[in-house]
């Protein structure tokens, strides 16, 4: 699953090289795909199942009101703009699976503050990602920070998951909830923990499309993941966001100074 993950993580960072207005989210998805085949994976979401629905491409790519699960198309970035993008690899029988918000040219302060509060969140998060905790625990460590704290919406109808030989696992694990709730954390559990969390309504619908999930509101969302692994005392993180983080420092398109 470390392997799995620092290819995703890899395969972001050469996002976040090249991410520019004027870019569509098509040539992205085509991006992802190349580089997961290229390292010897399969990108994990191209053709998952849900009911009789198959998602069809390698990446969600889900822009501002959108929230996660976003169809890649012909539509341009724009200077203002955020972008989440999803990606997941599977190689030698495991899944890794992280997420994560740039936002294009500058989409002023208020929604990067979104994106901070939404990062802050995941980290918060994964302190409780320990032996000793609950998935309550975790749940209840990214609401605070966010819906309480910052009066976002934390979205209902999506939940973070366990992840490993599938995509999707038990655990559940979701954004909000009680503290001391839920499964028990033991160490060796894997799991995706992944705050979506909206700047005004918590309430989201589906597209026609059957997979883009927007806000209600059509306000802005933010989509940070990680796949972690439960451990004693701190969780140990499989995916990472450094390399990521460095190269959106140095492309002069994306605004990063939120962190
Ligand atoms: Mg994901
Ligand atoms: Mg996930």
């Amino acid at each position: 699953m470390r392997h799995s993950n620092s290819i995703v993580s890899a395969c972001h960072s050469e996002i976040a090289k090249v991410l520019k207005p004027g870019m569509t989210t098509i040539y992205i998805n085509g991006l992802v795909e190349t580089f997961i085949r290229d390292n010897g994976g399969v990108p994990s979401f191209l053709n998952y199942k849900v009911g009789d629905q198959r998602f069809p491409f390698s990446a969600c790519i889900s822009v501002n009101d959108a929230v996660v699960h976003g169809f890649p198309n012909n539509r341009e970035l724009k200077e203002g703009d955020i972008v989440s993008i999803d990606i997941g690899v599977f190689k030698n029988g495991f899944h890794g699976d992280s997420a994560y918000t740039f936002a294009i040219g500058d989409p002023g302060e208020e929604v990067m503050q979104l994106l901070k509060v939404t990062k802050e969140s995941l980290y918060k998060g994964i302190e409780k990602a320990v032996f000793g905790c609950r998935v309550g625990d975790i749940s209840w460590a990214i609401q605070e920070h966010t819906e309480r704290k910052h009066k976002y919406g934390v979205v209902r109808d999506l939940v973070g998951h366990g992840v490993g030989r599938n995509l999707h696992e038990d655990p559940q694990v979701p954004n909000f909830g009680k503290r001391g709730n839920g499964p028990k954390l033991n160490p060796g559990i894997t799991l995706a923990i992944e705050p979506m969390i909206n700047m005004g309504t918590k309430d989201v619908y589906y597209e026609k499309d059957g997979w883009t999930v927007r806000t209600r509101d059509g306000k802005p969302s933010a989509h940070y993941e990680h796949s972690v692994c439960v451990q004693k005392g701190k969780a140990d993180i499989l995916s990472s966001f450094k390399d990521i983080e460095t190269a959106e420092k140095a492309n002069a398109n994306l605004r990063s100074d939120y962190y």
